[in-house]
């Protein structure tokens, strides 16, 4: 049986004490978009950080296309994950086009094919190629996010970690950038997870939902589920 991208089992987390994840288990579909949601303090962005190993959990184990994760080679391991933020953190001294082309020179990619892969991925995220040359500060909190987006995918990362990376953003701006994901993921397939908070996100990207509540997953499904996480929402529960 094929292995899951991502599969987090019988998970625990403590800080300080305090239970932040408690006894989670999740397999997470292959080219599918999850969306994690819950209340802010739900343990959300805990759970992103366990999955690609900046935490190691108390107890339980995490698996990346099956393997126990190794935290001895966590560095390998990433070069799997993309991952974005919601604070994108472009170097402000370099370029556009050196931001999304940085990891690519860390691995030894050579120049023409990373050259490419940065045109190919602007292209998809309808960012001007003359934009390569500007610097961070030149662009829209937007435009930058869409930067954030090919820096993450450059070296086509088959699992894509994002954290709330839309929520700065204004209504037109997200949408837009929805429409780029969708787009993304009709071209080039991943296993993508996004944390957030927006219900109205997971329901335009979700394939598959998970409702965190005191660091338990209540609900898994597909996209309906939506329905019951608004209506607990409305309910206080
Ligand atoms: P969410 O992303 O759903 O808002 P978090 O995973 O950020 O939730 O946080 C879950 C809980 O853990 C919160 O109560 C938060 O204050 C606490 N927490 C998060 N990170 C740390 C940390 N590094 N040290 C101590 N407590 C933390």
């Amino acid at each position: 049986m094929a292995s899951y991208p991502v599969e987090l089992l019988q998970i625990t987390h403590h800080y300080s004490g305090e239970p932040v994840l408690a006894d989670v288990s999740l397999a997470f579909e292959a080219n599918c978009v999850t969306v994690i949601l819950g209340k802010s303090g739900s343990g959300k962005s805990t759970l992103l950080q366990v999955i690609n190993g900046m935490i190691r959990p108390g107890t339980g184990t995490v698996k990346i296309f099956g393997e126990p994760i190794s935290y001895k080679d966590i560095h390998t391991m990433r070069l799997q994950m993309g991952y974005v933020v919601q604070q994108v953190g472009l170097f402000p001294h370099l370029t556009i086009y050196e931001n999304i082309a940085l990891l690519g020179k860390v691995v030894h990619r050579p120049t023409d094919v990373i050259r490419k892969r940065v045109v190919h991925l602007m292209d998809m995220v309808k960012l001007p190629q003359a934009y390569g040359d500007k610097y961070p500060y030149q662009l829209s909190g937007g435009e930058q996010q869409r930067a954030g987006l090919c820096r993450a995918m450059l070296l086509e990362p088959p699992v894509l970690l994002m954290d709330e990376p839309f929520a700065a953003l204004d209504y037109e701006t997200k949408h837009t950038i929805y429409d780029h994901l969708l787009a993304i993921q009709k071209h080039e397939p991943r296993t993508v997870i996004l944390v957030s908070h927006d219900l109205e996100e997971a329901q335009l990207l979700a394939d598959n939902v998970v409702w965190l509540q005191d660091g338990t997953a209540k609900m898994t499904g597909d996209a309906s589920v939506i329905r019951s996480i608004q209506e607990s929402y409305r309910s206080g529960k």
